[in-house]
């Protein structure tokens, strides 16, 4: 197993691997944002451990920017005190897990073990959930063998809500995950194109898309 520590305090990151390594992960680490995520682009990583605050661009950047480039890699990310209210609360970076510093290695040990037992789609490789089969290589969805007819973007948020299924995904993140930056409002554009989703779906008692109050959406598994 590869780990990726992005962290730029060299001692912190140095601990790091030298504790993971006895542990038998084989470790890089780099020390800005930038440079952590080009590395992790390059996929051959099975877990991420992200420091917040960084130069060049912070974990809460990069974690967004993998996401929306397709790199689904766990990523724990690492916090000190009090940032942890200031810039991520109610926000919904992307990152798996956190872990507020300072912390036992073995807490951080236990989290990574955590993160590389859940089973992650891999980009490109086709997902299944209940009688839908998504080829993201050819952005196609079908129904029970049939091809859906859908727009790029009700692909996107379709394919989203499979990646995750069984997980409650608040419209946020649905939003933050499927349209770019240059859409300064996301009002109630999720919620449309979920209702043509359902439509497209034949989905009347949500046995696909599930509403949860006060959260958003969820894919029933
Ligand atoms: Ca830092």
């Amino acid at each position: 197993m590869k780990i990726l520590v992005i962290e730029d305090e060299r001692k912190l990151a140095d601990y790091l691997k030298k504790g993971l390594e006895n542990h038998s992960y084989s470790v890089d680490c780099v020390y800005d944002g930038e440079a952590g995520e080009k590395r992790a682009a390059m996929g051959e990583y099975d877990a991420i451990i992200l420091d917040l605050m960084l130069p060049v661009k912070d974990g809460i950047e990069v974690t967004k920017d993998l996401r929306i480039r397709g790199v689904n890699i766990p990523i724990l990310m690492l916090t000190a005190r009090g940032e942890l209210e200031d810039k991520i609360l109610g926000l919904d970076s992307g990152a798996d897990d956190y872990l507020v510093k300072p912390f036992e290695f073995q807490e951080l040990l236990a989290r990574i073990r955590a993160l590389l037992r859940r089973p992650i789609a891999k980009v490109g490789e086709e997902l299944k959930a209940q009688d839908l089969t998504v080829y993201p290589n050819k952005y196609l969805i079908e129904q029970n063998g049939k091809k859906l007819d859908l727009t790029l973007k009700e692909y996107a948020v379709l394919e989203y809500l499979v990646r995750h299924k069984g997980e409650a995904l608040n419209r946020e993140r649905i939003f933050d995950h499927c349209w770019d930056w240059t859409v300064d409002s996301f009002s109630n554009v999720v919620d449309v194109y979920i209702k043509r989703l359902r439509d497209k779906l034949n989905d009347k008692n949500e046995k696909y898309i599930k509403t949860v109050r006060g959260v958003g959406y969820q894919f029933q598994e």
